[in-house]
């Protein structure tokens, strides 16, 4: 399809949303209907108004036991009338628990031009246990035949980079190729501007070794993946020690302010998501990259595509996704402070109201509640765009884990016992994800004091690196996961501050109109000047000296 081609239909779904709504419904209906799961509500019934009235709504742990049955083997149709080919993964944003959603591997035909380095990567496939693929959206596409036989991509990797599930040998080499041919690069991309942020880490500490590689033409021992040293070597294509040495002058300068553009000179806009709780990371972006415009392109799940940026060059702060009526059936649950359960369609949600998006796909899911929490800020003929406020119950999260409220409460219970033995009470806590390390790491900031009246606080290094692994091993097997065996995140770290600092944290948030009868330390603590005030009481830090076990 030519651009014009793809502007008319956009046109078209959006202004005809109500219908395309209805006739995808009926659509789901005529070929769901005979499930097992639809007959319990609708016993055969098609219609639009049982499936209001008699359809409940409903979250992963309701549909879990029927998506597991498909997964174990049984026919398809206990969920849906379509023939279920493999599995999506999910990142786990929600509360951390990863899911599985069962999906046809259609892809439809569509073109992209330009060269674009891209930090895309696959992890390595699992099964179900009736052997179906399960796979991460990402990987499930990137391994397909249709992305293998893309006419023309426009990426400075090959494929054989893209599809190498090492992380390390993957970023390695994506750098490589982007530095190689950094002439061509015109936009810089990962999914989500946590890995954006990652990969310009990873420079950091390898931009050395890559400019040795280029300016002997040989890529490092390191690198074992066959397909990747192959394909790298064919695009490295020999010494080049006046790119080595300008990249190497670079990269020497004390500060990296703006070293995208200046290492990627005709860059002209980073793609990567940085609404929700990817937007902590839009003034890491920025700094890097002297402020090119920062385009977050959809608004997408494991579940479904919702919708896209149709102004991608707003501020991140402005974004707001036009919702695709032709993706799945749409519907919305109020959220507001009467908690009173209104469902809405898409077409007829209300400007400035917030919501939680509920789906029903043609693969099973019926009604199923997303967990994310939408904004109307406006329409685009008459469908709906959203902003995209948070996250239900999210709290720290550095890479794609997701550590809750709850999470942290239990894993300081644990701690709290190993705190025990040696006479100290925890006093105040909060936490933050410091990105400035590379991975990223939780830190938690203490306040102890001792049992004993007027006690002294005696810091037991044994006691403090046991709260930090205890801490750890009670997080969800999501995070151990990264932690472990990934090496996304970087060891857990308590820092212990001052008596009287909590004290002073409360003084200074009053201070800015909270009020004293109704202010609780935050859980989680982003504000700078919240954190400046405890960093600046800090007695001493502590760090988990093994990696939790999974
Ligand atoms: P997954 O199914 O693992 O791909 O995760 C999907 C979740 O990622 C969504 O439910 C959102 O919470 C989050 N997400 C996806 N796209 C965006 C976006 N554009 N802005 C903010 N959060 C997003």
């Amino acid at each position: 399809m030519s651009l014009s081609s793809h502007l008319k239909y956009l046109e078209e779904l959006t202004t005809n949303a109500k219908q395309v709504q209805d006739n995808l419904l009926e659509e789901i209906l005529r070929v769901n209907g005979n499930t097992e799961y639809l007959r319990h509500f609708l016993h055969g019934s098609s219609n639009k108004e049982s499936f209001k009235k008699n359809v409940p709504v409903v979250t992963y742990d309701d549909v879990n036991p029927y998506i597991e049955r498909v997964a174990k083997g049984e026919p398809s149709n206990v969920i849906t009338g379509e023939t279920i080919t493999n599995f999506l993964l999910s990142s786990g944003t929600s509360g951390g628990k990863q899911k599985i959603f069962p999906v046809n591997n259609k892809y439809i035909d569509g073109v992209r031009k330009g060269k674009v380095m891209t930090f895309l990567n696959t992890r390595p496939l699992s099964t179900t246990p009736s052997g179906l693929p399960i796979a991460p959206l990402s990987t499930s596409f990137l391994m397909s035949d249709y992305f293998k036989n893309l006419p023309s991509k426009c990426y400075v990797s090959p494929d054989e980079v893209i599809l190498c599930v090492d992380n390390k040998q993957n970023m390695y080499c994506h750098l490589l190729c982007g530095l190689v041919q950094r002439e061509e690069v015109v936009s810089i991309s990962a999914a989500f501007a946590s890995y954006l942020v990652q990969a310009i880490q990873f420079l950091e500490t390898h931009w050395n070794e890559l400019c040795g590689n280029i300016r002997s033409g040989c890529i490092s021992e390191w690198i074992t993946d066959p397909g990747c040293r192959d394909s790298v070597s064919v695009i490295l294509g020999g010494p080049n020690p006046e790119l080595a040495y300008m990249i190497e002058h670079e990269c020497s300068q004390k500060s990296w302010e703006g070293m995208i553009t200046r290492l990627w000179p005709n860059s002209k806009f980073i793609q990567t998501i940085v609404t929700g709780q990817m937007s902590q990371y839009i003034p890491i972006l920025e700094f890097y990259s002297n402020k090119l415009p920062l385009v977050s392109p959809r608004y997408a799940s494991s579940e479904t595509i919702f919708g896209v940026n149709l102004n991608p060059l707003c501020k991140p702060q402005d974004v707001s996704y036009t919702f695709l009526p032709n993706m799945s059936y749409f519907e919305f649950l109020l959220v507001d402070e009467a908690n009173n359960d209104e469902i809405v369609e898409l077409v007829n949600v209300k400007l400035g109201c917030f919501y939680e998006p509920l789906v029903t796909n043609n693969f099973g899911l019926c009604r199923y509640r997303m967990g994310d929490i939408l904004q109307v800020t406006g329409f685009y003929n008459s469908a709906p765009q959203f902003r995209f406020v948070r996250r239900k119950g999210m709290v720290l999260s550095v890479n794609v884990e997701v550590t809750t409220e709850q999470d942290i409460l239990k894993a300081l219970n644990h701690a709290g016992l190993v705190l025990e033995s040696s006479a100290l009470m925890l006093m105040g806590f909060t936490c933050y994800v410091d990105i400035s390390t590379f991975p990223g790491h939780y830190v938690f900031y203490w306040e102890l004091k001792a049992k004993s009246f007027n006690g002294i606080v005696k810091l037991d290094n044994k006691v403090m690196v046991e709260c930090c692994c205890v801490i750890e091993e009670s997080f969800d097997v999501l995070y151990r996961k990264l932690r472990t065996k990934y090496g996304s995140i970087g060891a857990l770290e308590i820092r212990v501050v001052a008596q009287g600092t909590f004290d002073s944290l409360m003084e200074y948030f009053i201070s800015k109109g909270a009020s004293t009868s109704q202010y609780k330390t935050p859980i989680c603590i982003n504000a700078p000047q919240g954190l400046a005030i405890l960093e600046d009481k800090v007695l001493a830090r502590f760090f988990s000296d093994k990696s939790p076990p999974l």
